[in-house]
């Protein structure tokens, strides 16, 4: 049965609520949904029925097509100036002994660790403190080009820039471009958490607001690069915010076209100041990643983050509307550890990134950080794994 048949099948369920029938068609004819259709699934729309919205979507612009890409993270610190209630991650500065700070020789000695390696990017990401400014990242962004001009710099958030831009008293554009000419290719999703104030007062007050977020995104656009976003989900907001926080992100990329790929990040509640409150389920999670498909008709990729969401759930989510499960990671991140996810030391390797993909009937595609195809699995078989399609019986005489 072709994916447009299962869309078709669901139209024509007499069961079906009209307004979710409306946005079925929708779908079909490939029309933008409202922000209050938006909210209405949230609230009304069963996993099943987003599942097939968002597959349909998914095939559409990928087929089976699943991305991954081989990277690794330095995060050059976990303490931070701020205090966001969510964190598990920041060691604030009063726990200074549970802390590390990477020298600018520390970090290029991790990329250096690499050399032999075919990754493709360096991810760079972590808390926030004054050493860290925009002279040095710019001598840090610079020195891993010249060391490796071919490993793609991906790195730090509005929340860093806003801070280093303003210490150097220079504006958003200025900034971006100063490191765009150090090195920086692309910036990273983070830092957007929920956009709307009456949520971000509450759990990360004093980084920068929403609208810096995106006023930095679109400098970045505008220069020609590319950008990530994502959406912390599953504590105190409500369905609406998270309407919200997308159609602001719509509206931008009507506007640039510079976001690749929207990243949903599943609020976790271990060691944090909000432990009280209670995580998403795995079917909230789905639904999340549905309707984010659905809504973001001018993003080309959703992605789950494997390391945050366990394996299977990641699997599971192929179904959902993802097209991109992220990286190899070599176990070089702590930030979805630290915050209780099931993945306590993320490391995949190709092949099992693979085989994953391959299990469930996708077909997997290494890709570098700008889509570029690296190399097609499409039924490629590791030669270690290949399985004899018989097995020999034992002779007896
Ligand atoms: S989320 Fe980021 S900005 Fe906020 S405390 Fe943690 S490391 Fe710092």
């Amino acid at each position: 049965m072709e994916v447009s048949d299962n869309l078709r099948v669901l139209i024509n369920d007499p069961q079906l609520l009209p307004e979710l029938k409306d946005i079925a068609e929708k779908v079909l004819h490939n029309q933008r949904i409202s922000f209050d259709e938006g909210v209405l699934l949230y609230e009304k729309a069963e996993l099943g029925y987003l599942g097939v919205l968002a597959n349909y979507i998914r095939e559409q612009k990928h087929g089976d097509k699943t991305y991954f890409n081989r990277n690794f993270h330095i995060e050059p610190t976990n303490l931070c100036v701020y205090d966001c209630k969510f964190c598990s991650y920041s060691r604030l500065l009063k726990q200074r002994a549970d802390g590390w700070e990477y020298t600018m020789e520390e970090m290029l000695d991790i990329v250096k660790k690499y050399d032999d390696q075919p990754v493709t990017e360096v991810h760079i990401v972590g808390g926030v403190l004054p050493q860290y400014d925009v002279p040095f990242y710019s001598e840090l962004f610079s020195r891993i080009k010249a060391h490796r001009p071919d490993l793609h710099v991906k790195a730090l958030t509005p929340v860093e820039y806003h801070y280093i831009f303003k210490k150097a008293k220079i504006d958003y554009a200025t900034g971006m471009k100063m490191m765009k000419d150090a090195g920086l290719e692309s910036i990273p999703g983070g830092g957007a958490e929920i956009f709307h104030p009456e949520v971000r007062d509450l759990i990360a007050k004093d980084k920068c607001t929403g609208d810096q977020w995106l006023a930095i995104h679109e400098e970045w656009h505008k220069l020609g690069m590319r950008s990530n976003a994502t959406m912390l989900y599953g504590h105190i907001e409500k369905y609406w915010h998270r309407v919200d926080h997308m159609e602001q992100l719509r509206q931008l990329q009507d506007r640039t076209g510079g976001f690749q790929t929207f990243i949903p990040l599943k609020f976790r509640n271990q060691d944090n100041q909000m432990s009280n409150v209670p995580e998403s389920t795995v079917v909230e999670d789905l639904r999340n990643y549905a309707i984010a498909r659905i809504y973001l008709d001018n993003f080309d990729h959703i992605k789950a983050y494997w390391a945050m969401i366990s394996r299977t759930t990641a699997q599971l989510s192929l179904n959902f509307g993802v097209d991109d499960i992220d990286g190899t990671l070599d176990d070089t991140t702590k930030i979805y550890s630290m915050a209780g996810a099931e993945e306590q030391h993320p490391a995949m390797s190709t092949k099992e990134l693979v085989e994953l993909i391959q299990h469930i009937g996708r077909h997997p595609i290494e890709r570098d950080t700008l889509y570029n195809v690296v190399t097609n699995y499409k039924d490629f078989q590791f030669e270690e794994t290949a399985k004899p399609s018989y097995y020999k019986l034992p002779v007896i005489n």
